[in-house]
């Protein structure tokens, strides 16, 4: 399917922010696991006994940038991936949560698209 031209959607991409920087290797992080289309780590301030961040490896600056500009095999191959890492961390049978954040009204705080994927006891209602 065609790219639609100039798409207005498009967020500016700071190649400097802290996610960019764990995805070249200049900054830390406790990997989880890698493919293809990304990158998954533990998040530096867990909110539940298993929270893990799962990033494109593309310069994208959040999920309504990603679901606009990244192709559709990208897509599947990130979300693909994002199953696997649940899978890996063992999450699939008592269930966990994702969660990705769009901008301000959803305090998003690192502007590289990512998913969090929570589990690891009862998380209860969405937003507690
Ligand atoms: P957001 O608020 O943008 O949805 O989520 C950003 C997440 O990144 C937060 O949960 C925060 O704890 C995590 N985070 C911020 N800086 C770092 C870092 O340097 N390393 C890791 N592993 N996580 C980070």
């Amino acid at each position: 399917m065609k790219k639609p031209a100039g798409n207005l959607n498009k967020m500016a991409y700071d190649k400097n922010n802290i996610f960019a920087k764990i995805l070249r290797g200049e900054v830390p992080c406790k990997k989880v696991h890698e493919t293809e289309f990304a990158f998954a780590f533990h998040d530096i301030a867990p909110d539940a006994p298993v929270h893990v961040l799962v990033i494109p490896k593309g310069e994208y600056a959040s999920f309504d940038d990603f679901s606009q500009n990244a192709s559709p095999e990208f897509m599947k191959g990130f979300f693909v991936s994002v199953q696997e890492v649940a899978k890996m961390l063992g999450l699939v049978e008592n269930g966990y949560r994702i969660i990705s954040n769009h901008g301000s009204d959803a305090s998003q705080t690192v502007h590289h698209f990512h998913v969090h994927i929570l589990g690891g006891k009862n998380l209860g209602r969405l937003l507690g």
